[in-house]
């Protein structure tokens, strides 16, 4: 087989039979002209300047039995993602030897890796991944992004863990979805039920979001650390290495479960996806997390839509997040 006989179809049917449940390719020169943020750009061409014409996106649902888990923090939810992850990598790498027996070079993007060289630790800024995996899938037509910039697909709506491969294989690429999925603020579920309160009018505060979406990622065990270093008492400094956050972090660190993995409450308890109504609704109606101030933002972005207002975010997010 050699470069010039691969097709998108084909690539498709081939991520299929090894186990992704979605697939969509994107076109990386697209991307590369619009990135998410302008002001700290991250497209396929800054990855790789060989690979990066097109974004192949692989996603596997999340199951059912983990979202119906009501704690944001439970430890058999993120294991559950973190073997997801494991089994959608090694697919990936599947299919890239599979790519490049077909004579079409092809990487694999570490995207839930947090990008060291822009790391800034006391900036208390959102972390950033090599490449946006959420906004890859928008521009391969899978889905498009909610009022907290999740992932929604009409299948599983934000309950799929994405993988990336960037490849030199110039075939066709999907196109994007024009209109919103999300049913916006009038629906609000995933602000309602976010333990951080991270969610905000078509956006996100993602420093916030992401204590708990990764809660023993590196400012945690960075920070630990350094309590330990700054505890006087060499009894209770030998306590703390003993104790229950260095248990966790051990645990953590072994599988990448806490780290990689962490909080999807508003993925969980989203309506939009077919298997919600059968799946998800009866266990994941109620939202415990729901006040009457997260209820009373909710109306007052509605009555801010009603009067034709949309806020910046929604301006600048606009080409994923879709017509409303
Ligand atoms: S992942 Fe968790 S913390 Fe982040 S926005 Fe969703 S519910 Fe909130
Ligand atoms: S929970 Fe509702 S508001 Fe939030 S992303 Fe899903 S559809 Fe949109």
């Amino acid at each position: 087989m050699n470069r010039g006989s691969l097709t998108a179809a084909a690539i498709k049917d081939k991520a299929k039979e090894l186990g992704a449940d979605l697939v969509g390719i994107a076109d990386g020169t697209l991307m590369d002209q619009y990135p998410p943020d302008p002001e700290n750009p991250r497209t396929p061409s800054m990855v790789t300047e060989y690979d990066g014409k097109r974004v192949i996106v692989l996603a596997k649902r999340t199951s059912f039995a983990t979202s119906r888990l009501p704690d944001w923090d439970d430890q058999n939810k993120f294991y559950g993602d973190e073997l997801l992850l494991s089994a959608l990598e090694e697919l990936a790498l599947d299919l890239i030897f599979w790519l490049e027996d077909s004579g079409a070079p092809a990487l694999i993007v570490p995207y839930k890796h947090i990008d060291p060289l822009r790391f800034q630790f006391e900036s208390n800024e959102r972390s950033h991944h090599p490449l946006s995996a959420e906004h890859a899938a928008v521009e391969a037509g899978m889905g498009t992004l909610g009022l907290n910039h999740q992932l929604i697909t009409p299948e599983y709506g934000p309950r799929v863990i994405l993988g990336l491969i960037l490849t030199s294989a110039e075939v066709e690429p999907d196109k994007k979805m024009d209109t919103a999925l999300c049913l916006g603020p009038e629906c609000g579920r995933c602000l309602k039920s976010c333990p951080a309160d991270a969610v905000q009018h078509w956006d996100r505060d993602w420093p916030a979001c992401d204590r708990f979406k990764s809660p023993f990622g590196f400012p945690f065990l960075s920070d630990y650390l350094t309590s330990v270093l700054e505890e006087p008492k060499l009894e209770k400094k030998i306590g703390m290495l003993r104790g229950m956050e260095t248990s966790e972090l051990f645990q953590a660190m072994l599988r990448g479960s806490g780290i990689v993995t962490g909080c999807r409450r508003c993925a969980d308890v989203c309506p939009v996806g077919e298997d919600y109504e059968e799946s998800l609704k009866q266990w994941v109606d109620e939202i415990a997390e729901e006040t009457p101030e997260k209820v009373k933002r909710l109306d007052a972005m509605q009555i801010e839509e009603a009067a034709g207002k949309l806020p910046n975010s929604y301006e600048h997010q606009k080409r994923w997040i879709g017509s409303l």
